[in-house]
């Protein structure tokens, strides 16, 4: 049992490692894309629930944006939010008579997906932008950066880099996010990523409208919508210099993060059936993707549970292979790896109860 335990930790190990090794090469690559001049019109959709802390910072962040105000307009989206959130923004909108803004308001709460859809029947522009409202963007340009790319017909899809806010729980969250954003940026030279961000999701409308909307079905709706997108051969890309900072919770770090990664989890199992379907260079990011997510943390488990029964069976050497893999929980980066895959089979094992698509919001 001690060597398929030591092959199956091996496994678990090598393949971000491979992975992240081809991500390097690809990085070196360029983008094979043409960013120009023309700006398309573009509508900016907040979807809100129980915001009243930040929507009206979030509206004055959109509001500052450099991108011109006369191809622009922005739909705040609420689902019957209890704290006044509609009304603050209906509100901004009277104050800012610059700035296009419709309020959108659901009887009910539906999940985020069933209201960007009600949001989507209202939107006008060519390109729709999809931003929560507890995200900030890093800079004015960011937006006129993301919607840049759209000038090359090739580009279905653009989302942000991430820097975490603040500090204690979001210092895990950086050692993290170089890692992800890097391989972010190389999946999106190789072709897509398929895994987009709520702080600055943006779509082509007539694609989206291609795809019915949002699924409304599962957690991840704006990766599975850009994944749906690169499936038609269309890029969907995380450019390098387009960055949001993202709120990380000051309560709830833990169930933030199984929420987000049963997401993702479900993304990727209704996306990998359909893997066939991709452009040849999307595959290999899509089938790496989904073993990352789905597979390989299972192998870790595995190989824990083989050594601990054999170190209980007394074998000193199961023991001390145990040991070697605690051991460097001492270093940030192994630690927050090996958490990341404890979210991951926790999220897998909470999705057979809930899919969370309407969550209770964690304090930010
Ligand atoms: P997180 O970023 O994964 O922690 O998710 P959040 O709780 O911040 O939600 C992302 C965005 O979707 C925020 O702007 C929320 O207000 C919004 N949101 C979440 N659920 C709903 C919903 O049911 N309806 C609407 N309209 N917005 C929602
Ligand atoms: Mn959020």
């Amino acid at each position: 049992m001690i060597p398929a335990a030591v092959a199956l930790a091996l496994a678990h190990f090598g393949a971000p490692l491979a992975y992240r090794l081809a991500a390097g090469r690809w990085l070196a690559r360029p983008w094979g894309l043409e960013r120009g001049p023309r700006r398309p019109t573009v509508t900016v959709i907040v979807p809100t629930y129980n915001e009243a802390k930040f929507v009206e910072a979030k509206l004055d962040d959109i509001a500052k944006q450099s991108y011109p105000k006369e191809l622009m307009e922005v739909i705040v989206v609420d689902s019957a939010s209890s704290d006044g959130t509609a009304q603050i923004a209906r509100r901004w909108a009277a104050e800012h008579p610059q700035v296009k803004l419709l309020v959108v308001e659901e009887p009910e709460r539906r999940g985020k997906a069933h209201a960007l859809n009600a949001a989507l029947k209202a939107a006008r522009g060519e390109v729709v932008v999809i931003t929560d409202a507890d995200s900030t963007w890093a800079a004015e340009d960011t937006l006129e950066r993301a919607l840049s790319w759209f000038a090359d017909p090739r580009v279905g899809a653009v989302t942000c880099l991430k820097k975490p806010a603040g500090k204690g729980a979001a210092g895990v969250e950086e050692g993290y996010r170089r890692f992800y954003n890097a391989i972010r940026v190389a999946e999106s030279k190789v072709w897509a990523t398929p895994i987009f961000h709520g702080e600055l999701a943006a779509f082509r409308r007539d694609l989206l409208e291609a795809n019915g909307g949002f699924p409304t079905d599962l957690g991840a709706d704006d990766s599975h919508t850009a994944t749906l997108i690169a499936l038609k051969g269309y890029r969907a890309i995380a450019p390098d210099d387009v960055w949001c900072i993202e709120a990380v919770p000051r309560k709830g770090y833990h169930k933030w993060r199984v929420r987000r990664a049963q997401h993702l989890i479900q993304h990727f199992a209704r996306a990998i059936k359909r893997v066939r379907e991709a452009p040849g260079p999307f595959r290999k990011v899509l089938l790496a993707e989904a073993w990352l997510h789905l597979a390989n943390p299972w192998l870790l488990a595995a190989a824990a549970l083989l050594l601990a029964l054999e170190a209980a069976r007394g074998s000193p050497l199961a023991a001390a292979l145990l040991a070697l893999g605690f051991l460097p929980l001492a270093c940030k980066p192994y630690r927050t790896w090996v958490a990341m895959q404890l979210y991951l089979m926790a999220a897998a094992i909470r999705n057979l109860k809930t899919k969370e698509i309407a969550w209770e919001k964690e304090a930010k």
